[in-house]
This record gives C-alpha cells, sequence and structure tokens, in this order.
C-alpha cells in the first residue's frame, strides 16, 4: 500500500482506522482481516494475539500480554503501508498511574486519564463537526464521559440514534457516516449546550479560553491531572451514594457547582460529618476511629493523582481544616482524639505502612493503646490518635512540596 491518511488533530485510533480502510474500499473488518494476513506472514503466534473487532483491538483491550499486542500493532505500523503508520501515538495504553488509590487508569498521548472516564457504551458525536468537516473523524476526547458538549460548537453531543433510539458506536458500526440505520450523523439534531459544560470540554481538551466560572477551583486548575484527580475526588467522597456517584448530565452540575465555593464546600461536608459524629456518639473521640467520621477521606484524597500540596489542592484544604478544627476552641477540636488505622496514619505522613509499623515499634508514633510485643502490626486497627500523628508529620515528615507553609498564612 502506498497511501496513509494523516491523522486528525486527537483522532482516535479505531476512528484513524476507519478512515485508513475507507482509502482502500475495504470495511474495517476486511482491513483487520488485511491485518492478520501479515502477522501471520511473520509469526502465526502475532496475528493470533489480534482480536478481530474494531473496538477491542486498543492497546487497553490486551486482556493478558499488551506488549504482545504492542508488537502486532508495531509491525503492522511498519508493514502495512510504505510509510510508518501512526499507530502506537494514537493508541490507549494501560497507565501505572492510580488515582485515590485504588482507580486504573489508561495513558492516551501524555495524559493519565481514570479508566472510570472512559465510556463503554455509547461514544457520542457532534453533528455539526461531522457537516463542518471535510474528513469527519472521532477525536478520542468524544470516548470521555466528562465530556458532553462539542466546546467548537457549544452543542450537546448527540449518544443516541433520533430515528431508532440506538446508542451511538463509531467503533461497533465501522463507519463515520451514522447510525447502523442508515440516519447520517450531520442530519442529527443536537441541542444547545448549557455553558458550563461546554467549558468543562474546553477544560478537558486544554482549550485556552476565558471562563466565566473564575472562582470555581476546577476552572483554575493548571494541569488536566489535577481536574482528572478532583473530578474523580468528587464522585468517590463528596457526591451521595448511588447513581449521584456516575458522571452524567444530571450529576455534573452538582460537582461543578461544588467547586464554586472552594474550600467553604469542603469545609461544610466535614463540619457536617463531624457534628453527626458528635450527635450520635455514644462513645468517646478517644474511642472513635477516624474513618467512622470522615470515611476514606484520606485514602481517597492521598493521590489525585499528586501527592504533594502543590498539586494537589484537595489534600491541601483537607490538612488545613483538621489542623483548624484540631486547634479551635470549639467542641471541633475533639476530632483530635479519633483514631487513625495504619494505612491512614500512612497517608498523613505520606509514607507506607510498614513504615508505620517501625515508627511505632521505635515509640516515635505514640498508639491510643498498648501494643503487646509479640503483636503483629495491623494496619487495619485504629490506634494513632489524629492529633499525636499530626505533630509527628509537622515535626518529621514535611518537605518543602507537602508543608504546613503552604496552606497557613505566613506571618
Ligand atoms: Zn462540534
Ligand atoms: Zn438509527
Amino acid at each position: 500500500m502506498l497511501l496513509r491518511p494523516d491523522p486528525l488533530p486527537a483522532e482516535s485510533l479505531e476512528s484513524y482506522f476507519i478512515r485508513l480502510a475507507d482509502l482502500y474500499g475495504y470495511t474495517p473488518k476486511q482491513l483487520i482481516e488485511r491485518f492478520h494476513i501479515i502477522l501471520d506472514e511473520v509469526d502465526q503466534k502475532l496475528s493470533g494475539a489480534l482480536p478481530g473487532n474494531l473496538w477491542q483491538l486498543n492497546v487497553c483491550h490486551a486482556r493478558v500480554s499488551s506488549s504482545l499486542r504492542v508488537e502486532c500493532l508495531e509491525l503492522l505500523a511498519e508493514k502495512m503501508c510504505k510509510g510508518r503508520l501512526p499507530v502506537l501515538e494514537l493508541a490507549v495504553f494501560r497507565s501505572k498511574t492510580r488515582y485515590a488509590s485504588q482507580h486504573h487508569s489508561l495513558y492516551w498521548q501524555g495524559l493519565d486519564i481514570p479508566r472510570s472516564f472512559v465510556r463503554k457504551g455509547s461514544i457520542p458525536v457532534c453533528p455539526k463537526c461531522f457537516e463542518e468537516h471535510e474528513k469527519p473523524y472521532v477525536p478520542f476526547y468524544w470516548h470521555l464521559h466528562l465530556v458532553r458538549a462539542c466546546h467548537k460548537h457549544k452543542c450537546m453531543l448527540v449518544e443516541q440514534c433520533p430515528d431508532c433510539l440506538q446508542e451511538l458506536n463509531y467503533m461497533r458500526t465501522g463507519n463515520l457516516k451514522g447510525c447502523s440505520c442508515g440516519k447520517v450523523y450531520e442530519t442529527m439534531p443536537s441541542k444547545e449546550a448549557p455553558e458550563f459544560l461546554w467549558q468543562l470540554a474546553d477544560k478537558v481538551q486544554e482549550e485556552k479560553t476565558d471562563h466565566a466560572h473564575s472562582g470555581n477551583l476546577l476552572f483554575n486548575l493548571d494541569d488536566i491531572h489535577q481536574l482528572f484527580g478532583a473530578i474523580l475526588w468528587f464522585y468517590s467522597y463528596a457526591a451521595e451514594r448511588g447513581n449521584q456517584r456516575s458522571i452524567s448530565d444530571d450529576t455534573l452540575p452538582d460537582c461543578i457547582a461544588f467547586f464554586d465555593q472552594w474550600p467553604q464546600s469542603l469545609n461544610a461536608l466535614l463540619k457536617e460529618k463531624i457534628e453527626t459524629a458528635i450527635m450520635l456518639s455514644d462513645r468517646r473521640f478517644s474511642e472513635t476511629p477516624f474513618n467512622s467520621i470522615f470515611g476514606r477521606i484520606l485514602i481517597v484524597s492521598r493521590c489525585l493523582p499528586n501527592k504533594d500540596f502543590n498539586s494537589n489542592p484537595i489534600l491541601k484544604a483537607i490538612f488545613a481544616y483538621l489542623d483548624a478544627c484540631m486547634h479551635s476552641e470549639s467542641e471541633l477540636s475533639e476530632i483530635g482524639y479519633s483514631l487513625l488505622n495504619g494505612y491512614e496514619a500512612a497517608a498523613l505522613l505520606d509514607t507506607y505502612d510498614e513504615q508505620v509499623a517501625r515508627l511505632l515499634d521505635e515509640g516515635i508514633l505514640p498508639a491510643a493503646k498498648r501494643i503487646k510485643n509479640t503483636a503483629v502490626f495491623d494496619p487495619k486497627r485504629p490506634l494513632f490518635p489524629l492529633k499525636t500523628t499530626f505533630n509527628v508529620w509537622l515535626m518529621r515528615f514535611q518537605s518543602r512540596l507537602s508543608n504546613r507553609h503552604i496552606y497557613l498564612p505566613r506571618w
């Protein structure tokens, strides 16, 4: 093959393959069959590692060995056309970055994106983009739950075919024209998008524009990973359980509104948790686990995806609020006696639970209860008073990037 299309801005790998197939008059399925023939000539093991469907082709979908998938795509990039195909440049990989300690992420063109932000069902489209572009294509951004509007046309992306009501997914239909029922994308009606949704799409695509939400934390973050981290944090900690914890047109307004009044909204949320604990508690705070008051706050807020205060505004605000409470004259100061478990103490000190066991052994980190010398350290056991642990952090564990001065005024 002599020709190859150039990738378009932020184009998804699947969209690129569809255009490549079009160029030679193939369907995507025929293109993938051709891929298999090329791989077979080199090594049958490689051909077996490449799935037959367009929507499973990306590197992140490789179940067992993604290195084998990379090898396949690398080889195809070399052998398919005269010039090398930009396949791995467009691919989505698994990333080793974890958000909030447990959320896996995917890597695409320099970005670590929480996996839960990537759509599994429909991939919506902007009909106006299809109408306007000489070469219609799908940008990878449309695969993200956060992108619900077209930032260029300020309209909502269309998720469902208006004629047959099927969810749109160009990877399943294998074309960049329209729904499988024949309705073409460019004739699908689209609704005007609320301002915050196209501005969010703008922000996710790192477009520099003036935003009305000047006081909103989300729109002021410099790094897109901090934006992902803050939104993920909202959905895994601040939002009500149930439906409110998944990104949708209905829940995003609450998420954005929460960050309008930052950090007052966080402080109010935490204050409410403390007051509830005081009201319901039938034991003293010195016997109350920290996580029975605040849930998994320290664990969830630690890596968003960074740990230092300069690039984790959520963690910084939490430290500032806990610090202020513990040193206040009010009953809120009681939380200083609540007990952290080993994992939480590790999160507060920015270290590992093994290190916490050692600090305990050496008497540096005092426990609220006596531990038998022979007992094995159980990191799940609430053991370390918040205020004492906080003081250990102040004395020994601050650093240039995670320092009390970052949230306290200097005077
Ligand atoms: Zn558009
Ligand atoms: Zn349809």
